[in-house]
């Protein structure tokens, strides 16, 4: 049919419109509209309606139609800019894979035609295993790990044309490939999982390296690669039993995102009204920003007007906020996250910035995923050191207003900042370890505290070896505590090899230094370990020793929990599961200590002999137990 009305249309002289290819070019080779979204799609998902976006010039005014066994139009929305229509259709169960034309007609008898693909998913909905407490994740801003390839670096039909390695606010090179070059070394310190900082399209004028101003929700960034090396980073991940992390925003899109020159509806965006009167002279004009007041999403005497500054204002100025109440904007979100779940096999998805978004779409978008993906890990991001608000959104709670987020994973803010306080504090009744004994202790509350993400820092706080003052010994006690919590633990690239932001703590461009050796002509390799100081070689075996260790242990993975209130200067945990337990003890104290060990006999230890895994040394749990110095001592039962 198609070849048909090409060939008339060839004979008739006439051009087909948009036969550039301008949009979706990684995904698309056959569009000839300037946009379908979802690009395709699957068979066999439990949710059988799919809500196509489309975009072309007066498209509003056209009729579309299908011919296709198992696929029907249910309604056709026109929207309030006739450049758009959103299609609804229904793929019936049974109904076969394959390619198929949308005709679209419009009154004076042209038309126009979309091949669209309906694909075979890769594997049952089951194995979309998503990260959880057996995994280590390792945290990366692409732009900062490793330049894979110098001739991505700069795409000059982009908006930010320089790369300056110099500027720690401008892009760098990193990219996509970089990262898959370099799966050996995180998987041989242990590592199971991969968040990399997003990678789509970030055709902002400037500040574009970190990611989270998306301007195409559909394509991968040309500086970070292709989507072809996104699958490949996916894949070679899962050949090795690893997983891939995505990470993704809800809440709002870049200011150069491709809708902002022509939003499908009124309410496209929050505040839109202001942007569209104002954006000529954006620069001098100031939209209405997020008051980031996150509590009033939980609050019960929070005003309207409180809640709706947080959650509608915009998350800077340069990134709109996204109108999540608008139900074709919503389609749009829960759609696309869908399909790069299936185009990637992801092994979960970090949500960026969870509190500012419409709190029931938020639940309706992670229930749409773990209805199509039962054992799937979605982890909502919210900055607080409230258990209370960290509970709340984990999946299960039993919140008064009834508000279930459908979430599996929440971001243990608060044990973050204990485990700070608790080594950079001295010891007394109320400061230094008790800190990380009453956090832990706030356990009770959660549904879940396995599925819960403990990290030292992350990409938007000071490096967990700055906030410990540099101190080693502290950072290392620091790490091998939170690695093992009954908690998901993840690791900032560079923190094995000390990175830091002591020049200018707190610095977001400074946080995500360049990792050494991942450029050409780097001095320092901290892949191979040329250049390396003694301290860094140190760290490095440290972390790889102990993630090696809680790689192959269910009694850190998913083992009961008990822990002794700190006494002078140390602190006991244990974990068990079956005929292992694990003892990590913290020592504060420079001078040698002597424990009673009787203050544990609950943990049945006694007259077992446990071997240390940081020394290989062996020990009779006795009497007593002498600790030499200060640091943190990992002690097994299994060996
Ligand atoms: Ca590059």
């Amino acid at each position: 049919m198609r070849k048909l009305i090409l060939l008339l249309l060839i004979f008739m002289g006439f051009a087909y419109e948009n036969a550039d290819i301008t949009s979706n070019k990684n995904q698309v080779s056959n569009t000839y509209l300037e946009r379908v979204e979802p690009p395709n799609w699957w068979i066999d998902f439990k949710d059988t309606s799919l809500q196509l976006l489309v975009k072309e010039n007066n498209i509003g005014a056209s009729k579309p139609s299908i011919s296709y066994k198992g696929v029907r139009i249910e309604k056709v929305h026109s929207a309030k800019s006739n450049n758009y229509l959103f299609i609804d259709l229904v793929i019936d169960k049974n109904t076969k894979s394959g390619k198929f034309d949308i005709l679209f007609s419009f009154e004076d008898g042209k038309t126009k035609t979309h091949t669209y693909e309906l694909k075979d998913r890769q594997k049952s909905p089951e194995k979309y295993v998503g990260f959880n407490s057996s995994d280590a994740i390792y945290l990366i801003t692409p732009d900062r790990f490793s330049n894979g390839i110098e001739s991505n670096d700069i795409n000059q039909n982009l908006n930010e044309k320089t790369i300056n390695r110099k500027d720690n606010y401008a892009r760098h090179g990193g990219d996509i490939k970089g990262i898959t070059n370099n799966i050996n070394y995180i998987a041989d310190l242990g590592f199971t999982t991969v968040w990399p900082c997003p990678v789509l399209t970030n055709d902002m004028f400037s500040g574009s390296y970190h990611g989270y101003a998306i301007t195409d929700f559909y394509e991968v960034d040309s500086r970070f690669g292709t989507l072809s090396e996104y699958k490949e980073l996916a894949n070679e991940l899962d050949k090795k039993g690893m997983k891939l992390i995505m990470d993704q925003v809800a809440n709002h899109c870049g200011i150069e995102h491709w809708w902002m020159k022509d939003f499908p509806f009124e309410d496209w965006v929050n505040n839109q009204k202001y942007y569209e009167e104002n954006k000529e002279n954006w620069n001098h004009k100031t939209v209405k920003v997020s008051n980031h007041r996150r509590t009033t999403n939980q609050d019960s005497y929070a005003s309207k007007s409180d809640r709706n500054g947080n959650n509608e204002g915009w998350f800077v100025d340069t990134m709109p906020d996204l109108n999540q109440r608008n139900p074709f904007m919503a389609n749009y979100i829960i759609q696309n996250s869908i399909w790069w779940i299936e185009t990637l096999g992801l092994g979960g998805i970090r949500q960026d910035t969870y509190p500012y978004s419409d709190k029931q779409f938020m639940s309706n978008w992670a229930g749409a995923i773990m209805n199509e993906y039962p054992n799937f890990s979605i982890v909502g991001e919210e900055w607080s050191y409230n258990p209370l608000l960290i509970g709340y959104w984990q999946k299960g709670a039993k919140n008064k207003d009834g508000y279930e987020s459908n979430l599996r994973s929440t971001m243990d803010f608060a044990m973050q900042n204990n485990i700070i306080s608790a080594f950079n504090e001295n010891e007394t009744w109320d400061t230094g370890l008790v800190k990380i004994y009453e956090g832990l202790a706030n356990d009770f509350h959660y549904v879940t505290p396995k599925d819960i993400l403990i990290f030292g820092d992350n990409h938007d706080m000071s490096r967990i070896f700055t906030q410990l003052k540099g101190d080693i010994i502290n950072t290392k006690m620091a790490l091998s505590y939170l690695l093992m919590l009954p908690r998901i633990p993840q690791i900032y690239y560079g923190t094995e090899i000390l990175m830091n932001d002591f020049e200018k703590p707190g610095d977001h461009g400074l946080i995500r230094t360049d990792f050494p050796g991942g450029w050409n002509g780097d001095i320092v390799n901290a892949f191979t370990g040329v250049g390396l100081t003694d301290a860094q070689k140190d760290m490095q075996l440290f972390i790889k020793k102990v993630l090696n260790f809680r790689r192959k242990s269910e009694a850190i993975h998913e083992g009961e929990t008990l822990h002794f209130a700190p006494e002078n200067g140390t602190y006991f945990l244990f974990r068990s599961k079956n005929d292992e337990t694990i003892v990590h003890i913290i020592n504060k104290n420079d001078k040698p200590i002597s424990i009673d060990l009787n203050r544990f006999k609950e943990v049945g230890l006694q007259g077992k002999t446990l071997k240390n895994i940081l020394t290989d040394e062996k020990i009779l749990w006795n009497k007593t137990l002498e600790l030499s110095k200060k640091g943190s001592i990992i002690l097994t039962t299994k060996f």
